[in-house]
């Protein structure tokens, strides 16, 4: 069996039918010139058929997807042209009308909409469990229950869920499962290894990993997968070929990045425990994160994924220092997004604004002086001297 790293470089180059090392990009949006009319109802037919029409596949797109179905250790995956159109293209793949789903009190935010806007519009009802207490998804299961939907590390607080509790009372009583797995990345977590069925990704961040693209995956089953890619093909989320070729050039180096990330963020979280001015770290890898045991039972490393809550004598002033430090950070790009090769940082205050009231923002657990910070792959040294720097003018 051939290890990750080795993976990264050479699973599904049977796709590329050329003799080149790097495949080349298809810009077409259609391919088939058959030679007869039995081989274009052929190509037309069959599942993810990689030369036939873009929506339906593209041989780069199958040649990624087949690495990343090879990291999540799943039989198969399909590439989507954001991380939102993974998400919503799986999640309709499995619930219809009279249908209900349990979901996390915390998830990406515009997965939130989807559950709670577009489901119920659809006549899909949806719960909420806390994802830190397992009996809760237990008791919000009810006999219609098709679907509980996960993520962890969840945005933007990083909660941990129980994936082999979940994994294997969702098996019990026959409900499919999703994780939203973007947060750890394969190198750090792998959620069918704990009984979860389907895995989705926003590609756009540690897959991708240089933030010159914006991508998704679904990865599951043949059959889940084809199912999905059944819904692609009404939804219209393919990827663009070139945007598959990127995602595949900046899966090359996915456990480099990601090991050195999470060697950078463990030690930018350490250093933030012993500053004064810094209230609280919640970083999974940290011993003083309260899922911390949890942590280590189903990931190999914590990821860059950290927040911070900059100390203050009420909200508001926490709120204007919180943002003083954005402001006088020099390497930390206050930007949305993450996982990419440079380390960025955002306040959840001021940008889940949008679609978030006060009430949802405290029980998503986001606090006026929290930042949220995703690392790099920059030197420590000067990512804790910006950070110093800045702290210090407060
Ligand atoms: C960014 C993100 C998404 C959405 O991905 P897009 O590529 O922006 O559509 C979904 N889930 C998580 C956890 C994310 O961080």
């Amino acid at each position: 069996m051939s290890h990750i790293e080795t993976d990264l470089i050479h699973s599904g180059k049977s796709f590329n039918k050329t003799h080149a090392i790097v495949p080349p990009i298809y810009q077409t949006a259609t391919y088939y010139a058959a030679d007869n009319a039995e081989e274009y109802m052929a190509a037309a037919t069959e599942a993810r058929h990689p030369h036939f029409y873009h929506r339906h596949g593209n041989p780069v797109s199958s040649q990624t997807a087949e690495l990343i179905a090879k990291l999540e250790g799943t039989e198969a995956a399909l590439l989507t042209a954001t991380g939102m159109a993974a998400i919503s293209t799986a999640v309709l793949s499995v619930v219809k009308a009279g249908d209900h789903v349990v979901a996390q009190q915390s998830h990406y935010s515009a997965a939130r909409v989807l559950l709670k806007e577009l489901l119920p519009q659809f006549g899909v009802e949806v719960s909420y469990a806390d994802q830190c207490d397992n009996a809760s998804f237990e008791k919000a299961i009810k006999d219609n229950t098709t679907l509980i939907y996960l993520e962890t590390p969840s945005n933007p607080n990083l909660s941990i869920t129980d994936l082999s509790f979940v994994g294997a009372l969702a098996k019990e009583k026959e409900i499919t499962t999703i994780c939203d797995n973007t947060f750890a990345s394969p190198i750090n977590q792998r959620p069918g290894d704990f009984g979860i069925d389907i895995i989705v990704h926003s590609a756009t961040k540690y897959l991708g990993g240089h933030s010159d693209l914006t991508a998704g995956v679904i990865c599951g089953t043949e059959e889940a997968v084809n199912k999905a890619w059944k819904k692609l093909l009404t939804l219209g989320g393919a990827l663009a070929p070139f945007d598959a070729w990127l995602l595949l050039r900046g899966l090359r180096t996915l456990a480099m990045r990601v090991r050195q990330i999470n060697e950078n963020a463990l030690q930018l979280a350490q250093w933030f425990e012993r500053h004064p001015l810094i209230k609280r770290v919640a970083y999974c890898g940290l011993p003083s994160h309260p899922q911390h045991e949890l942590a280590k039972q189903q990931m190999k490393g914590f990821t860059g994924m950290l927040c911070v809550e900059v100390d203050g004598e009420d909200e508001q002033q926490q709120f204007q220092c919180a943002q003083k430090v954005l402001n006088d950070l020099d390497i930390f790009a206050n930007a949305a997004s993450l996982g990419g090769v440079e380390s960025l940082v955002v306040h959840p205050a001021s940008m889940w604004g949008l679609h978030h009231s006060n009430e949802q923002k405290l029980k998503a657990g986001i606090n006026d002086g929290m930042l949220r910070i995703s690392v790099g792959v920059e030197h420590i040294d000067d990512l804790i001297a910006d950070f110093e720097q800045a702290l210090a003018k407060i």
